[in-house]
């Protein structure tokens, strides 16, 4: 059976703390429970593949604000030199906040679904 993308995210994980689990390792490999027997891990494993729904950001109407910036769970909106430069994937699980939280007469910030995007994606990957 092929491992889900979840499971693949934990051996991910697993695989820099114990170099004994093979790369081609399946779900059983995963300690029990899946403990995380250290901290700083969270930077491994790319939360972003949870996401179904994304945002879509307008640098026109963004009034650099930071409301997102500040709100968003999961640090993805980057900043520099006191504006927002976009938002980096990696781990934006969709929450929708940073389109909750973006002003409503700014309304910067949309929430659309993952499978608009798939398609694009994947014919770039070709
Ligand atoms: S959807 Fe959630 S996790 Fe993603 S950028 Fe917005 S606030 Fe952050
Ligand atoms: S909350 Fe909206 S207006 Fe404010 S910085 Fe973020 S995208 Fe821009």
């Amino acid at each position: 059976m092929t491992p889900s993308s979840q499971t693949k995210n934990l051996l991910k994980v697993h695989q820099v703390i114990d170099p004994e689990i093979e790369p081609n390792a399946g779900w059983g490999d995963l300690p029990i429970g899946g403990v995380i027997p250290q901290g700083g891990t969270a930077r491994q494993f790319a939360t972003g593949d949870w996401r179904t729904i994304r945002p879509v950001w307008s640098k026109e109407k963004c009034i650099n604000c930071h409301r997102c910036w500040l709100y968003c769970p999961d640090i993805s909106w980057i900043s520099q030199d006191g504006k927002i430069q976009g938002v980096d994937l990696t781990f934006c699980k969709g929450c929708g906040i940073c389109a909750n939280v973006c002003p409503a007469k700014v309304h910067a910030i949309e929430m659309h679904p993952e499978d608009d995007f798939k398609s694009n994606e994947a014919a770039k990957e070709e």
